[in-house]
């Protein structure tokens, strides 16, 4: 009997096992409160703007062609109110957007997600082998996406502002001296509020990165991935002016989404992208699933055309606003008194990121969590969100990932139940120190 696998060298990259091990986890303990899932807020999910929309968009002449097959790109509908909402983001007009940049909704690509829309971007830009440099945390299912196409995922110095210019350049430097600058394919960024840290990257730093790419690749072969999935949710209404949007080489993508905004169930992300990349990225997509649900596009699209989307997220922030409250109230109360025990209040978004003294493990198999779960409350353990390979900007070396910190979503749980989570919170965590 042959010993060799029959599954495929890319099978063997890709890997779901903190998900897998978190649903286990939520299925084994249904009265735990789940501080871990980064699912949106019940209460806010849009039930009579989508039944609006989608008697209004079932009673248009055309309702016959929203249940036939739509196109990979994705219904020129949508992709137009799509383009218009980037253009409100940005405050530009979408003819200045075309003047000046070419951005035309023929550079807008739908995806199920913009989740699959990082996942095109890592298969059409990553070689076996080549690197992605991401934030020290980042969003861990992009770390699952990067490894799945073979890619190496190599985290850069982060604070409290983000990624820092001097991680970036000790970052080049590296692998220039090693010899391996040209597998540096793409820098990952979530610039505002981000998964799980709840940073948001300073302003200032948004262009310092930008000028050491410029400086360094002049030729923009290094290509910038702005994931803008908490861009439209900061408490204060405020939106972040994007990397996008100072993109002198044309290296950065864009990757949105209404998952966050609006509706997580109806699977819909874009993605914008230079010219030639287009292209490709579109193919992959035909070859993935002919392109994404037709009919929830236009649905979503009547949403855009009516001012009923722009209230939907006030409405959203409010409410996160409330929650986020919430949770830091709970956690203040329960952890406040804790030597070693922090955390960072967001101003938008979904995550409280907290840090517990060196040498206490939030991983799987440590005391915390086995008293988190005795205790019935779950969390992210932050271990995973950081890349296992790093650039120390002062020796050049790699290092361990931490694994002293957990994140904390107020999504799901009403006001009450945060406030419960955090109390069980500080059970666990008292009991462990
Ligand atoms: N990027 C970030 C930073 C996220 O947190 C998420 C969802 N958790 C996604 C992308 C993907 O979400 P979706 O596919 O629903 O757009």
């Amino acid at each position: 009997m042959s010993t060799k696998s029959p599954l495929s060298d890319r099978s063997g990259w890709a890997s779901g096992g903190a998900i897998s091990e978190l649903m286990a986890q939520a299925i084994a303990n249904p009265d735990c409160l789940s501080l871990a899932a980064g699912f949106v807020d019940p209460a806010t999910l849009p039930v009579d703007l989508v039944k609006q929309a989608a008697a209004e968009v079932l009673a248009a002449p055309d309702a016959r062609d929203l249940l036939q097959y739509g196109t990979p790109a994705g219904a020129g509908r949508l992709r137009a109110a799509v383009l218009e909402l980037f253009a409100m983001l940005e405050g530009v007009p979408t003819e200045e957007l075309a003047e000046t940049r070419g951005l035309t909704a023929g550079r807008v690509l739908l995806t199920n997600g913009s989740q699959q829309f990082l996942s095109l971007v890592c298969q059409a830009l990553l070689n076996p082998g080549d690197v992605c440099l991401v934030a020290g945390p980042t969003y861990f299912v992009m770390l699952g996406t990067i490894a799945g196409v073979g890619g190496r995922a190599v985290r850069v110095e982060t604070d409290d502002d983000g990624m820092t210019p001097a991680g970036l350049e000790a970052a080049l430097d590296h692998f220039q001296t090693v010899g391996e600058l040209p597998r540096v394919k793409l820098l990952y960024l979530v610039p505002d509020f981000e998964n799980p840290s709840g940073v948001v990257l300073a302003d200032r730093r948004r262009s310092e990165l930008l000028d050491i790419l410029d400086r360094r690749d002049p030729d923009g072969r290094i290509r910038v991935l702005e994931d803008a999935a908490y861009r439209e949710l900061g408490f204060d209404g405020t939106i972040g002016a994007s990397l996008w949007g100072r993109d002198r080489s044309d290296r950065v993508i864009y990757s949105g989404t209404f998952s966050k905004s609006f509706s997580p169930g109806l699977r819909i992300g874009f993605g914008l992208a230079p010219v030639e990349l287009m292209q490709p990225l579109i193919d992959r997509k035909g070859n993935e699933d002919f392109g994404s649900a037709h009919f929830n596009q236009h649905l979503l699209a009547r949403v855009l055309e009516s001012d009923r989307y722009e209230a939907h997220v006030a409405d959203v922030r409010r409410s996160y606003r409330r929650k986020r409250d919430a949770l830091l109230a709970g956690l203040s109360e329960h952890l406040g008194d804790l030597p070693g025990v922090s955390w960072r209040e967001p101003a938008g978004g979904l995550y409280v990121w907290a840090n517990l003294p060196e040498g206490v493990s939030t991983g799987f198999d440590s005391p915390l969590a086995e008293a988190a779960q005795r205790d019935g409350v779950m969390y992210v353990p932050g271990e995973l969100c950081y890349a296992p390979e790093s650039v120390d900007p002062a020796s050049g070396e790699s290092r361990p990932r931490p694994t002293n910190h957990m994140r904390l979503s107020y999504g799901v749980l009403d006001v009450g139940l945060l406030r419960e989570a955090a109390a069980r919170l500080g059970r666990a965590v008292r009991s462990v120190l």
